[in-house]
C-alpha cells in the first residue's frame, strides 16, 4: 500500500498528531517501512506487540522498543515533543535556536530540548553524509566566528586557526551552463556540504574530500597550499588565483552558501561554540539540499530520526 504523503503546516500537524498515541503510530509506520533488524541475530521479522509498544523478533525473541536503535532511544521525552520539534525545524527555512523551540513547547527546563535538538542536528548529518558529491565541485574554506574554547586559549592559537574563528571546508556541485544562442554563462547548483576542520592541516582535508566527493569529480578551488593533493582522490584538479574572478564565477556558490551560511547562523545563535558549530551547519545545509522540498521535509525529518542514530 502507498504511503500517502502529508503536505504538512499548523493545522494539518495540529490535525494529525494531536496526542502522544497518534505519533507513536506514524512513527511506527514509519519505522516499519524502514525495517527492523533484530540486535541480538540480525532476523529481519517480527511481531507487533502492541500493548509493550515492541517488536518481537521472530526468530529469537528479542523485543526492540519503539524508540530502540532510534535517535530517541535514550530519551524520556514523549513522542508528541519529538514531532512537535521536529516540525517546528522542518517548517522555517530559517530554522529556531533550541531556546526558541523551549519556549514554543513552553518547557520548564532548557538542557532536554538542547540535547533533542542537536540529536536531531546530528541525524541531519548522517543523512547527509550518506551522500557523495559528483560532477563538477567548487571547494573553498569559510572562516566561521565561534566562542573559543579554554583549550584554544591555552595553546593560544593563532593565524588562521586563531580562538574565534573555526575555518569550515565549503563544498558545492556546480555545473556551468552556457546559453548557445546568448552564449550567456550561468552555473546549475545541486548539494552543499560543509565540513568543520580542527585543524588547518592539508591531511584533513584530504580525508574530507576523500569521504565526500566521487572520484571522478572535477573540483574548482583557489590557489591555497591546503590544496596541493586533491587530484590523487579526484578526476581532475583545476586552480585558480584568489580574485574577484573566482569570487563572482568559479567559487560563485561556495561563497554566497559562506555569506548566507554566516548570516543564518549569526541570526538564530547569536554565539556559538566551535565544538557545536558543525551541528548548526549540518541542519543549515540539510534544508538547503531539500530547498524543494516544501512541507514534505517533515517527512524526511522523521525518517531521519529513525535512521540517523
Ligand atoms: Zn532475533
Amino acid at each position: 500500500m502507498k504511503q500517502k504523503i502529508i503536505n504538512m503546516n499548523i493545522f494539518s500537524f495540529t490535525a494529525h498528531f494531536d496526542s502522544e498515541e497518534a505519533c507513536r503510530f506514524h512513527f511506527k509506520e514509519q519505522r516499519d517501512k524502514q525495517g527492523i533488524i533484530c540486535k541480538k541475530c540480525g532476523h529481519t521479522e517480527h511481531y507487533w506487540k502492541k500493548d509493550k509498544w515492541s517488536y518481537e523478533c521472530k526468530s529469537c525473541g528479542f523485543r526492540t522498543s519503539l524508540r530502540s536503535g532510534t535517535i530517541m532511544q535514550n530519551s524520556n521525552l514523549p513522542f508528541l515533543i519529538w514531532y512537535k520539534t521536529m516540525f517546528l525545524m522542518s517548517t522555517t527555512k530559517k530554522g529556531f535556536s533550541a531556546k526558541e523551540i523551549q519556549r514554543q513547547l513552553g518547557f520548564k527546563r532548557y538542557e532536554p530540548v538542547w540535547a533533542m535538538v542537536h540529536k536531531l542536528r546530528k541525524a541531519m548529518g548522517k543523512r547527509d553524509d550518506r551522500y557523495t558529491l559528483e560532477g563538477m565541485i567548487e571547494l573553498d574554506e569559510g572562516y566561521f566566528t565561534v566562542e573559543s574554547s579554554e583549550i584554544d586559549k591555552q595553546k593560544g592559537k593563532r593565524g588562521r586557526g586563531a580562538a574565534g574563528k573555526q575555518n569550515v571546508a565549503i563544498m558545492a556541485e556546480s555545473t556551468p551552463l552556457e546559453d548557445l544562442e546568448t552564449g550567456e554563462k550561468s552555473k546549475h547548483v545541486r548539494y552543499f556540504k560543509a565540513k568543520v576542520l580542527d585543524t588547518h592541516q592539508a591531511e584533513e582535508l584530504n580525508k574530507t574530500i576523500e569521504g565526500s566527493f566521487n572520484e571522478k569529480s572535477i573540483v574548482f578551488t583557489d590557489k591555497s597550499t591546503s590544496y596541493v593533493d586533491i587530484s590523487d582522490y579526484v578526476e581532475l584538479h583545476i586552480t585558480e588565483k584568489s580574485g574577484k574572478e573566482t569570487t563572482q564565477d568559479t567559487l560563485k556558490w561556495v561563497h554566497i552558501f559562506i555569506s548566507n551560511a554566516k548570516r543564518n547562523l549569526l541570526g538564530n545563535y547569536h554565539k556559538i561554540k566551535g565544538k557545536y558549530l558543525q551541528l548548526y551547519l549540518n541542519e543549515f545545509v540539510y534544508k538547503l539540499n531539500r530547498r524543494y522540498f516544501g512541507e514534505q521535509l517533515f517527512d524526511r525529518v522523521i525518517v531521519a530520526s529513525i535512521t540517523g542514530s
